[in-house]
């Protein structure tokens, strides 16, 4: 079994989903006491959100580069980065290290392309909706038909994630907002969602929706763990 490294607090409230699905993944596929081995990084994530939100990405870069290479010195076998919008920065970790880094767009797209659907609904920060990071990875490689919700759904999907979801706060219109805007993304064709963002899960689940749900932190944290593994 490899050891995973994962690069979390992004926040911490999906970084402890992304460590009980690793486990209980780990559990699942060898039995017995088995669970994954790990090291896992938590970042303090009000430096990371000012970062984020001041557009000092260069900053942003340097720190998730020193922190993926913390992780390869101290044993990982191979980079999970807990969140979908600090993968804006993907190829330069990826660059960085000599380990792989498991991407979460390939995870969830792989699960989307083997189940047939063309055309989705991406769910996520504004970051994450609007550049082309993410979107581009999924038309480019996987040639889904992308799309996204409006401005202001998208600054109400946005608000909603940092000022609830990232806190632990959950509150039943935010998920009525959430189901409105999917409602909607569906009647403009979308025959699944992507919940894009890692704490979006705390909130929706497929028993909410009318089409399927493509929840990235479970697929992403199932996927390294089936590469973690692997024999090779
Ligand atoms: N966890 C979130 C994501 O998947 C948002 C927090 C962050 O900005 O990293 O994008």
């Amino acid at each position: 079994m490899k050891t995973i490294g994962l690069i979390g607090g992004m926040s911490w409230e999906s970084s402890l989903l992304y460590y009980q699905t690793i486990n209980q993944r780990v559990k699942e596929k060898l039995g017995g006491h088995h669970s994954a081995k790990s090291l896992m990084y938590s970042v303090d994530f009000q430096e990371i959100k000012i970062l984020q939100h001041q557009g000092k990405w260069d900053e942003a870069t340097k720190i998730m580069i020193d922190l993926a290479q913390k992780l390869e010195s101290g044993g990982a076998e191979l980079i999970v980065i807990c969140t979908n919008t600090m993968h804006k920065m993907a190829k330069e970790i990826e660059e960085s290290v000599s380990i792989p880094l498991l991407h979460i767009a390939d995870a969830t797209a792989n699960e989307i392309v083997n189940d047939r659907i063309k055309k989705v609904a991406l769910l996520g920060t504004a970051f994450t909706m609007e550049q082309d990071f993410y979107k581009g990875r999924l038309i480019e490689r996987f040639g889904l038909e992308v799309i996204v919700p409006n401005e202001s759904e998208r600054k109400v999907i946005h608000d909603i994630i940092y000022e609830e979801l990232c806190l632990g706060i959950i509150k039943e219109e935010s998920r009525q907002s959430y189901l409105k805007i999917i409602k909607g993304l569906s009647e403009q064709g979308a025959e699944a969602v992507i919940l894009g963002c890692t704490e979006i899960t705390i909130l929706i689940s497929q028993d909410d929706c009318s089409i399927p749900v493509y929840d990235t932190t479970r697929l992403h944290a199932e996927y390294a763990v089936d590469f973690a593994l692997r024999e090779i």
